[in-house]
């Protein structure tokens, strides 16, 4: 398993290797949430998210990978930067992969059981305390067919849009830094999620993108109804930016998801972060060409 301490060795590695590394902002727990910059600064950019779902802990180690791989690969050129954030939800993780045994606060503790109903957390999905963050954006927030009001192990909206610690970090970063396109992993069922009621010439150009991640991994469009609240759904409505969510890893394999996996998922991906900025980047300076004024602002 690829756990938070696991994560902080890799980013200082990279830094060893003087990639640019730093941190997103903290998690409930104070706990940083770090992320790695690979390409060029000083131009267009793109965020790559990971385990924003606690279970989903080794989407942590594909984006990691992900990174890794542009590092290695610098021949390979990239009209922009990515900001790869390879784990969203670093209190989650530990809880799943570690019990309450890590956590200080024993009101929290007992708390956190008393929601789990037992010990056990490797099917835990949300934060440390019970905020599901991908239900927390600020995306018609509130009004999702599995939305929970109470602390869950999944599902809890929380007491307002970015009550939580991560959910709120994720957006200062991404307002601050004005990315042009977002892509967020999850775990499973091989999947590419990329509508949230965007009309007219932004919903021809988000179905385009979205054909080609689908071409380039495999994996068929899904349009859900009565999903709302989560970071894609957020930089969809309110960024106006084409934001993707992959759900990598076949449905045929139950949470835990088997690791022997990932070497088949990085196969699929291996190379989508770049392929799409680049993409996006060469569509954006067509326009501002064209003198058509900013259609992705
Ligand atoms: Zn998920």
């Amino acid at each position: 398993m690829f756990g938070y301490e696991d994560l902080l060795k890799e980013v200082d590695i990279f830094c060893r290797h003087g990639v640019e590394t730093g941190t997103i902002g903290e998690s409930e727990l104070k706990e940083r949430i770090p992320y790695i910059f690979v390409g060029k600064k000083n131009g267009y950019c793109m965020i790559v998210q990971g385990a924003m779902h606690a279970r989903e802990h080794l989407t942590a180690l594909l984006v990691v990978c992900l990174a890794k791989y542009l590092v290695k690969n610098s021949h390979l050129p990239i009209d922009g930067g990515i900001y790869f954030v390879p784990m969203t939800n670093p209190d989650g993780v530990r809880l799943c992969q570690e019990g309450v045994g890590f956590i200080a606060d024993k009101q929290r503790k007992s708390n956190l059981l008393a929601i789990n109903g037992g010990s056990d957390f490797a099917l835990w999905k949300a934060n440390a305390d019970g905020v599901d963050l991908n239900v927390n954006f600020d995306a018609k927030w509130g009004t999702g067919k599995q939305n929970g009001y109470y602390k869950s192990p999944c599902n809890y909206i929380g007491r307002a849009p970015f009550s939580a610690a991560e959910t709120r970090a994720l957006k200062e970063f991404t307002e601050r830094l004005k990315p042009i396109v977002t892509l967020s992993y999850h775990l499973k069922g091989e999947q590419v999620y990329w509508e949230f009621g965007q009309t007219s010439h932004r919903r021809y150009r988000d179905r385009r993108y979205a054909e080609s991640i689908s071409k380039y991994t495999g994996y068929p469009l899904v349009t859900l109804d009565g999903s709302v609240g989560g970071y894609k759904d957020w930089c969809i409505e309110h960024l106006k930016i084409p934001a993707f969510t992959i759900e990598v890893g076949n449905d045929t394999f139950e949470h835990p998801f088997p690791y022997s996996e990932l070497r088949h998922i990085l196969q699929q991906n291996l190379d989508l972060p770049r392929r799409l900025l680049n993409t996006v980047v060469r569509d954006v300076q067509r326009v501002d060409a064209a003198g058509l004024g900013r259609l992705y602002k």
